[in-house]
């Protein structure tokens, strides 16, 4: 069994989607279960319908709404006969027939409660997944639609909902596996799930990852493949630097400390459920299947490199607090990460020094408030448009010389911050935003001027 995950852009068109169901076929000897995010774009604009109705732009947001019902019709109506035309009518019809009385609720109380939120997003994945369903079943595979609000039960926490996973698990059995002894491919929504009292959910933007990796751990799937628009973890963003490699391996843990710094190719808590059942996440290029993709696997395998890749993140702002006074005191970093906790902030990097502590975040809503309990008890400065830059590998644990090649070949470029130890794989460091590409070009010529052909492709 295994479980492939096709990612928004994965099944943007008809051709998109004509290309996911040639990859699924050739693979039914393995069992596949597939797992299918909202078509392209449609979650954000289902978010940004709901903002507009809740604000009084009701006719805007219906008026969104009818446009993308025909993509929907325009996209899934070439890829289906004459004769299967009606059951999409009647799908399309009963969906956007709901979203529709919702935006008019929206409107009517003023107000997206996360609760609508989650309503409204859930139906990118209940299309996607019926409609897909449905085209598999056209080219001649015994597909199967299962409504995933019916196997991912989840805390009632809205818009970020974690998942119950002992019965998550039992009713992923239950459910997939029955069809699988029937010979059945199985067609689940992403990103979706519900509470015991059947309240639909979301996992959170990007959570169609993190479904796959509960169903496949679910089920005990011998792997699960992450199908997106990439050619797997690459040693650097190939825009910024062309001569970016493929990773062909690459464990775990390395991957979530990319994942957390920006490497965009998967959702972090993507790898918890795959970590505990030992399950092997593969990411593949659903536009170039013919490329072996990155291998996330429990062990790191050995390589001369020393680090795997380098990330980037940009937008963060530093926070940087000085207090003569307080610093020393005991308890003055708790009541900083207090002030960030009660703004819900979270909080990427720390540095401290005997008067001062400074500390990145990645979002701005709140800095205005976070700003102003702090100055309660320190002198306060903010600096934007910054960028974490991290290289990442299991190598770093006992490579002596790392930082010294590393700040070696970033000379000339103002280090802000550097924060090591806190986990052994990963060196980070921030630099000014205008300086990022810059800082990832040197230190990929640095570090994968000969790359092991074993790790990299
Ligand atoms: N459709 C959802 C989103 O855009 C979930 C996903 O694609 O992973 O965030
Ligand atoms: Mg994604």
């Amino acid at each position: 069994m295994i479980v492939m995950k096709f990612g928004g852009s994965s099944v943007e068109s008809a051709s998109a989607i004509e290309r996911v169901a040639g990859i699924v076929r050739r693979v039914v000897a393995r069992n596949p279960v597939v797992v299918v995010s909202a078509m392209g774009k449609t979650t954000q604009q289902l978010l940004n319908m709901g903002e507009e109705a809740a604000a009084g732009k009701k006719e805007r947001a219906l008026e969104s709404l009818r446009t993308l019902r025909q993509m929907h019709e325009r996209e899934i109506g070439a890829l289906l006969p004459a004769s299967g035309e009606s059951e999409v009518r009647q799908i399309l019809d009963g969906h956007f027939g709901e979203m529709g009385e919702l935006l008019e609720q929206l409107s009517a109380e003023g107000e997206f409660t996360p609760e609508s939120v989650d309503a409204l997003s859930s139906y990118g994945e209940r299309l996607s997944s019926r409609l897909i369903a449905l085209v598999f079943s056209n080219v001649g595979m015994n597909a199967a639609h299962v409504d995933a609000r019916c196997v991912v039960l989840t805390d009632a926490r809205h818009k970020a909902a974690t998942p119950l996973y002992p019965q998550t698990y039992a009713r992923a059995r239950d459910k997939i596996l029955p069809l699988i002894s029937q010979g059945k491919v199985s067609v689940l929504g992403g990103f979706i799930g519900a509470t015991e009292s059947g309240v639909t959910t979301t996992l959170g933007r990007g959570g169609s990852d993190f479904s796959a990796a509960i169903i496949g751990a679910g089920i005990g799937a011998e792997e699960i493949q992450i199908w997106t628009d990439v050619d797997g973890v690459m040693t650097c963003d190939p825009k910024l630097v062309p001569e970016a490699r493929r990773v062909k391996t690459i464990s775990f843990a390395e991957a979530a400390e990319l994942a957390y710094f920006g490497a965009k190719v998967l959702h972090p808590s993507t790898l918890v459920p795959a970590i505990e059942k030992n399950i092997p996440v593969v990411v593949l290029n659903s536009r170039r299947p013919e490329i072996a993709g990155t291998r996330i696997v429990a062990e790191a395998v050995p390589c001369s490199n020393v680090i795997k890749a380098i990330s980037c993140k940009r937008g963060i702002y530093i926070v940087n607090m000085r207090s003569t006074r307080m610093l020393m005191a005991h308890g003055f970093l708790n009541r900083i990460f207090e002030i960030f906790s009660r703004a819900e902030t979270a909080v990427d990097m720390l540095a401290s020094s005997e008067v001062s502590v400074s500390l990145t975040i990645d979002d701005p809503a709140r800095l205005t408030e976070i700003c102003q309990a702090l100055r309660e008890f320190s002198d306060v400065s903010v600096e934007k448009d910054q960028a974490i830059v991290c290289i990442v590998g299991d190598n770093l644990r006992d490579t002596p010389g790392v930082a010294a090649r590393t700040f070696g070949a970033l000379q000339g470029i103002n280090i802000r911050m550097i924060s090591q130890g806190a986990s052994l794989l990963n060196l980070g460091f921030v630099v000014a935003a205008r300086d990022a590409e810059k800082t990832v070009k040197l230190l990929h010529q640095e570090f994968f001027r000969c790359a092991d052909p074993t790790v990299f492709d």
